[in-house]
């Protein structure tokens, strides 16, 4: 949480756009999204969430696991 605090942008390579959530960096590239975060988490816009979340829809059961919401 405390990284949007700081006004994060969207990780994704290409975007600026504000970041709404921080989701584990091997998630979000397993989902096909190129990011460029050195951390363990990276952050995504509304749009880039809403493309990972559709990404990851065949696993919803897992999706309480796969990010955290601020
Ligand atoms: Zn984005």
């Amino acid at each position: 949480m405390g990284i949007i605090a700081k006004g994060a942008k969207c990780n994704v390579s290409g975007c600026d756009n504000d970041g709404i959530r921080s989701i584990n960096t091997a998630k979000v590239e397993n989902a096909g999204l190129s990011v460029s975060s050195n951390g363990k988490k990276s952050v995504l816009c509304k749009t880039h969430y809403k493309e990972w979340k559709k990404e990851t829809k065949d696993d919803r059961s897992l999706e309480r696991a796969r990010y955290d919401l601020f």
